[in-house]
């Protein structure tokens, strides 16, 4: 449950035309086109893999077969996503494929629309507010075209489909976090048969776990629950089980990569992995974990498997997903500082000396180029990872932790003059200090969340790491937000040589408290609350100092021609108040105080201002900036001789967004029907 995904807000306010950092990047970007496509809420950029040619050739072949690794396990994710998911894809691109029509009618126009939706959202479901894509074509239309089309194209149940894409009363809401609703029940994704309540799988899983074991195994990360005969069972996705026709491509990727393995370290990783998707067995996926862990030393470097939990609303299955990636050498001395130093990080915090790490162990940081993006990261990308989610092992064996750089680079060119600051920014002189320190504080934000944040505390003895049940990340992400917050205003970042002025953090604060407060509600509904855990960590920070500062008026909601401005009167003061909020979401993290935990949440970061929330809208929307942004990966090629070896491997970026998704769905193809 570690990571960071980035608001648009925030990407487009990072945008710093007078950075130095940013305007050579741009200078020397000219010719790079970011933007691939634009439909509904969603910008489609492309990102640069630089220095990919300075990689050996056994690197390169090493990133070649992991990147065929990661984009086989594409239909995993979008069956876990929605049972339904793979069969609605086949036809809709058959329809789209065999379409002989007029393409610039109003019907087709926003069919396609919706099918890049389903594409974005890696099923029917959007990827953040998981809600039910509504289409704005007839249903006529796509029942003509299925009608047409040849024989075989379309699924056999396709009027069973065509129901639920119209109906909104099917499958409304892949994950449904509704406090008091049955979250299983009414959620729908596929980790759990239909049919099984929130509590039977409660049940299941406390009948399961072994009490006071100091190393368990990530219950339910790779299985989904079905009911037979009256008891609930486990299936795993493994070699044999479900999903094990990707699986195995998969395995076979992996295979061939590890003969161009950096060191036996990283061939055993490999090995471990495999030796993982073949057994389906948990405590191997551990070892692999910690295998993983330690490894600090290959340059290119990969996520592989079910990671993140985000997907299932109690927090237990892992949505499959995959990163593959190279360390950059030279931007990673940032976080190589901030590790060096984790100790005095730790012991200086804020926090009760009881909830204290002793000792911080392989807080280990880098800056990384991505080189492909699949499963649960692909499109939607997170811009900052921290791995293994295991507490213990993180206790034991230390997280890895990345900032992805080519990644905010992209969004960071891409947002060029948006005119958000101009917009929701209060003054020149906050805008000109935005300009000046932002795009440096936002990466050490994310560093600092990344390498320290999730990294420090400790649970204290006894205390279930589930504790906080519905609101585990949301107060997790809370936890290492306000740690980076409440540091970046540190002295320490000066003498340690990250910072350059002393004023710099105010940028971050600032874009922090607009962004929780207010521009974040741009990615909401009308009428709805905030649901997803980063956005009301972020929500319930902002909201929180804001109420407890008002006696000294630290923040001031300013009205000017009708429009809200958020203004900071004191930042110390509010840097005090980071300090504070973080020893009591610590406090509640290390002692597993749900009722706290409930009562914070449900307090601040839940209820919208529908008042502001209108405005919000309304304001952004003059501004044509989409909320949400995601990528295209660049397409790698294998030259090879005559005799069928690589002798290279070319990369390119110029890919449609169409083409791309229209070819992955051919080329990999892991969970036919057929
Ligand atoms: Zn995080």
């Amino acid at each position: 449950m570690k990571k960071i995904i980035i608001a648009a807000a925030m990407a487009s306010i990072l945008m710093a035309p007078s950075c130095s950092r940013t305007a050579q990047r741009a200078a020397a970007d000219d010719d790079f086109n970011y933007h691939a496509d634009r439909f509904a809420d969603i910008e489609v950029l492309r990102y640069k893999v630089p220095d990919f040619d300075s990689l050996s050739l056994d690197q390169k072949k090493l990133v070649y077969y992991l990147t065929q690794a990661a984009l086989w396990g594409r239909d995993i994710l979008w069956d876990q996503n929605y049972a339904n998911n793979l069969a609605i894809r086949q036809l809709l691109e058959g329809v789209y494929t065999n379409f002989d029509g007029d393409r610039s009618s109003a019907d087709f126009k926003a069919f396609e629309t919706y099918m890049k939706q389903v594409w974005f959202g890696n099923g029917i479901h959007h990827h953040y507010s998981t809600d039910k894509f509504t289409p704005a074509f007839s249903r006529e239309f796509l029942e003509g075209r299925i009608a047409a089309l040849p024989e075989g194209v379309a699924p056999e149940n396709s009027a069973e489909l065509v129901e639920v894409i119209f109906n909104p009363e099917i499958a409304a809401k892949r994950v449904n976090q509704a406090e008091g609703a049955d979250l299983i029940a009414t959620s729908a994704n596929n980790f759990y048969e239909p049919g099984l309540t929130q509590a039977e799988v409660e049940a299941y899983y406390a009948s399961i776990k072994k009490a006071n074991d100091p190393t368990p195994i990530s219950y339910g990360l790779n299985t989904r629950l079905r009911k037979v005969d009256g008891k609930i069972v486990e299936e795993p996705y493994r070699v044999g089980g479900l999903y094990s026709e990707a699986i195995e491509h998969i395995v076979a990727n992996l295979d061939s990569a590890k003969v161009y393995a950096e060191s036996p370290a990283q061939r055993q990783i490999i090995e471990s992995l495999i030796d993982f998707y073949t057994t389906g067995d948990l405590a191997t996926f551990d070892k692999y974990s910690i295998e993983w862990a330690e490894d600090t030393q290959s340059q290119v470097d990969f996520i592989n498997g079910f990671i993140e939990s985000y997907g299932d609303p109690l927090g237990m299955t892992g949505s499959w997903e995959s990163i593959v990636n190279f360390k950059n050498i030279p931007a990673s001395e940032r976080t190589e500082i901030l590790s060096s130093n984790a100790q005095w990080f730790e012991h200086n915090s804020p926090v009760d000396s009881a909830f204290k790490k002793e000792e911080v162990k392989g807080v280990s940081a880098k800056v990384i180029t991505a080189a492909i993006l699949a499963g649960d990261s692909y499109p939607a990308t997170p811009i900052g990872i921290n791995l293994p989610n295991a507490t213990w092992i993180r206790a034991a064996h230390g997280s890895k932790s990345v900032t992805l750089e080519n990644i905010t680079q992209a969004y960071d060119a891409a947002s060029h003059g948006d005119g958000f600051n101009e917009e929701f920014v209060i003054d020149q002189p906050t805008r000109d200090i935005l300009d000046q320190y932002l795009f440096i504080t936002d990466n050490l934000h994310t560093d600092l969340h990344e390498c320290l944040g999730h990294a420090s505390g400790k649970l204290l003895p006894g205390v279930d790491p589930d504790a906080l049940k519905v609101h585990g990340s949301t107060i997790e992400e809370a936890r290492a937000d306000l740690f980076a917050l409440y540091y970046l205003a540190d002295p320490k970042l000066l003498e340690i040589g990250l910072l350059d002025n002393p004023e710099a953090y105010k940028a971050e604060y600032y874009k922090y408290i607009l962004n929780g407060m207010m521009t974040q509600l741009m990615r909401i509904e009308p009428g709805k609350d905030v649901e997803e855990a980063h956005m009301r960590n972020r929500k319930l920070i902002a909201e929180w100092v804001y109420e407890k500062g008002k006696p000294d008026n630290v923040i001031e909601i300013v009205k000017r021609d009708g429009k809200t401005f958020i203004q900071i009167n004191d930042y110390q003061a509010l840097r005090g108040l980071f300090g504070q909020l973080l020893a009591e979401i610590q406090r509640i993290r290390s002692t597993g105080d749900f009722a706290a935990a409930n009562q914070l949440v449900e307090t601040y970061g839940v209820k919208v201002d529908p008042e502001l929330h209108r405005e919000v809208l309304d304001r952004y929307s003059k501004l044509d900036i989409a909320p949400y942004k995601g990528f295209v990966n660049p397409v790698y090629t294998a030259v090879r001789d005559a005799e069928g070896n690589i002798i290279d491997v070319n990369v390119s970026y110029d890919e449609s967004y169409v083409d791309q998704m229209l070819r992955y769905g051919k080329q990999y193809n892991g969970l036919s029907k057929h």
